[in-house]
Formats: structure tokens, C-alpha cells, sequence
């Protein structure tokens, strides 16, 4: 593997400096003993032996700090069924990193969380499926994982972890919003983060079993304003909107290799998580070459950073430098270029037909789900 530059590279003449990001998804391992049918990982799942080694990740993270990374999420696919999960973290505390591990909880006891502590881990995400024991079993093809997961959220307290409980929310499991906010508070979380579908890889496979109506949304959105009021000082409650019901996107990634960057298992730096789902993107490969090199100027990251590649009605719109054009992975996925406007905005061409697709899928009786397997 490549060492990273110290520091941040100097502004070339012909182009704007780079400013140095904040956070790095490192996506440890596609391995996952759920299945859930909304995973954003990609249809073609990484094995194991593609993997990159506990060297190249310790080598990473220091690289990734001398650029100027303050954040470090552990992720996957579920990061714990790294063998080497706690060296990696003892290396990230001492390259001075605040660390985030995202689970899923169903291999968390009480001694791992405290191991976890002790290798100077700072925050755990817990991701759950439903508050419903049978649904949560049934959308993570995982049995008895509500359970287990309560008990990790125990052994996470315990450890005196602070503690962020994720939901992701669909047609199948978003009118129990109110009793996931219930359950943040008697685990006692100190967040909840709810999201709503986003939909790539898997999940764009599982659209019509997972796309809610838009009352579902309204009574959604109603509970999350009551609750945060109830619960402010709390809890606090991160509820991030439907793309497809939208009338303006979401910056995306807070805009194209502008603020993170996601290293997928076999070592490829992605600026977006589904950046792999645009056809043409040529994506570099931290053994290959300096972290820091990769995010000055790396071909995929400049393909969309900053408004100079948008076609109208971005590229003379006053809200360019506000949302980046939204998310060049949904405009991918339902116009077929990269380079349009994302759907998920009123100005949109493909806008109407993006509503159109949310309103029949959600309309219709939802699909069995394919859940997410390797070779799947
Ligand atoms: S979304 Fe589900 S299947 Fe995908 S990595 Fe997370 S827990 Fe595993
Ligand atoms: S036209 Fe482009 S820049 Fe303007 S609001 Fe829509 S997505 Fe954002």
C-alpha cells in the first residue's frame, strides 16, 4: 500500500483548491450475517479473500488523518465479523480519530462492548430492522435479532458507550414510527437517526416492496415534529425525508468529494457509497496509490465535484451551490446520466415520473423481498 501525503496538496493554478475531508466511511467488509432487502451495499458483493488486509486499513486511517479526516465510521456490511476489529480501532484512537462503529448488533455482548471501549472506540450505531420482533426477524432474515439487538444496546450502555439507534424506514415497518422513538428512549440513546429508503443497489432491487404512500409519509413527519418537542433535551431525533415524495433533493454526500469519502472493502476510495452504480467512473485503489492523491484529484471525484460539470437547469440555478444538483446515483438510476438533475427535484424533467414510480409501487401490493445474499 501507498502511503498518504501529509498534508493537504497545494491548489494547483488551473483549478479551485481542495478543501480536506471530514469523514471517512471505511466500509471494512461486505460479509453480513443479515440480509436486509434495503442494504445501499451493491448488488455484486465483495468475498472475503478480496478484503484489504489489517495493515493496509492501519495505514488508511493514518493517511486518511494526516489529510485531515476527524471521523472515522467503521461499517460494512457488519464491520464486527472482522477478526481484527480491535486493532483496527486501537490504531484509529492513536491517529487521533473520533471512531463510529456501525452494527447491527446481533454479535455485540457485554465483554465486546467493553473491549470495544477499551481499544478507545467513541461511539457505537445500532442499526434496527422494526420494533416488531416477527418483522424484525423477517426483514433481516434473522432470527431472534430484535432481542439481541436490545441486549447490545444494554451491553452498549453498559460500556458507557454513547449510543446512536438507526432505523431505516419503509412501506413495511414506518407506521411504528412512534414506538422507535420509544425505543431509543428506553435504551437510552442519546440519538435516533430514521431514514428513510434510499434507493441503490439492493434496495433499488426491492423498490416495490419497500416504497411507503405518501399518507404513511405525512403521518411519519407528523410524529417526528411531536416528538422532537416532547423529547427535546433528550433525544435527539435525525429524520432524513423520502427522495421519491420530495420537492428539492438532498445534498448529497453534502455535495460530490466535497466533505467525505467511503473506502469499500477490497481498498477502492469512492466519493459516495453507490458511486459503483455509474457506468464509466474509473475509481482508484488505496494500494495503488496516495489517499490524499486520490481525493485532490482522483478522475472520479472531479468527475462531479463542485457545479462545473451540471447541465440546466442546475447549472444556472441559486441553489447549485446549496444541494450539488442532489445525488448523482438516483439521477443515474432514473434517467440513465449521471449528469442530470436529480429527479428528486421539482425542476426536474423526470421529476413527474419519479412520483408516478413512488405512487405505483407504493399503491400496489408490495412484492416478496430479495433479500441481499452474495452472488445474489
Ligand atoms: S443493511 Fe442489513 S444487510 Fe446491509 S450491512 Fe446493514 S445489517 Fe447487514
Ligand atoms: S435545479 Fe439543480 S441546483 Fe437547482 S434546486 Fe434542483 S437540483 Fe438543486
Amino acid at each position: 500500500m501507498s502511503g498518504g501525503s501529509d498534508n493537504v496538496p497545494d491548489k494547483a493554478p488551473d483549478r479551485p483548491a481542495v478543501a480536506p475531508p471530514l469523514g471517512l466511511l471505511a466500509e471494512l467488509t461486505h460479509r453480513c450475517p443479515l440480509q436486509c432487502p434495503y442494504c445501499y451495499n451493491p448488488v455484486s458483493l465483495s468475498g472475503r479473500g478480496t478484503e484489504l488486509s489489517t495493515e493496509s486499513w492501519q495505514q488508511l486511517f493514518a493517511a486518511a488523518r494526516a489529510l485531515g479526516v476527524l471521523q472515522l465510521h467503521l461499517s460494512g456490511g457488519e464491520p464486527m465479523a472482522r477478526p481484527d476489529l480491535l486493532p483496527l480501532i486501537t490504531h484509529a484512537a492513536g491517529c487521533g480519530l473520533y471512531s463510529n462503529l456501525i452494527t447491527s448488533g446481533v454479535r455485540l455482548d457485554r465483554d465486546g462492548a467493553q473491549a470495544l471501549a477499551d481499544c478507545g472506540l467513541d461511539h457505537v450505531q445500532l442499526s434496527f430492522q422494526d420494533t416488531d420482533p416477527v418483522m424484525a426477524d423477517h426483514i433481516s432474515a434473522y432470527r431472534d435479532s430484535f432481542a439481541r439487538k436490545c441486549a447490545a444496546a444494554e451491553a452498549v450502555r453498559a460500556a458507557e458507550l454513547p449510543l446512536t439507534v438507526n432505523f431505516v424506514v419503509h412501506r413495511q415497518n414506518l407506521d411504528r414510527l412512534p414506538d422507535m422513538i420509544a425505543l431509543a428512549l428506553s435504551l437510552q440513546a442519546g440519538r435516533i437517526e430514521i431514514a428513510h429508503v434510499q434507493y441503490y443497489g439492493w434496495a433499488l432491487r426491492n423498490r416495490a416492496a419497500l416504497m411507503p404512500t405518501r399518507a404513511q409519509i405525512d403521518r411519519a413527519s407528523e410524529a417526528v415534529a411531536a416528538a422532537r418537542v416532547a423529547h427535546a433535551g433528550r433525544l435527539v431525533i435525525d429524520y432524513v425525508v423520502p427522495d421519491y415524495y420530495a420537492a428539492r433533493p438532498k445534498p448529497c454526500m453534502g455535495g460530490w468529494g466535497r466533505q467525505f469519502l467511503v473506502v469499500a472493502p477490497d481498498g477502492d476510495v469512492l466519493p459516495c457509497h453507490a458511486a459503483k452504480s455509474i457506468p464509466g467512473l474509473v475509481f482508484e485503489n488505496v494500494t495503488q496509490r496516495p489517499l490524499a492523491d486520490i481525493w485532490r484529484d482522483g478522475e472520479a471525484f472531479e468527475r462531479f465535484r463542485g457545479t462545473r460539470w451540471m447541465r440546466e437547469p442546475c447549472r444556472s440555478c441559486a441553489y447549485r451551490e446549496t444541494d450539488f444538483g442532489g445525488c448523482r446515483c438516483q439521477a443515474m438510476a432514473l434517467t440513465g446520466a449521471a449528469e442530470n438533475t436529480d429527479p428528486a427535484c421539482a425542476l426536474s424533467p423526470a421529476h413527474a415520473q419519479m412520483l408516478a414510480i413512488a405512487e405505483r409501487d407504493a399503491d400496489a401490493a408490495p412484492p416478496p423481498f430479495a433479500y441481499r445474499r452474495f452472488g445474489g
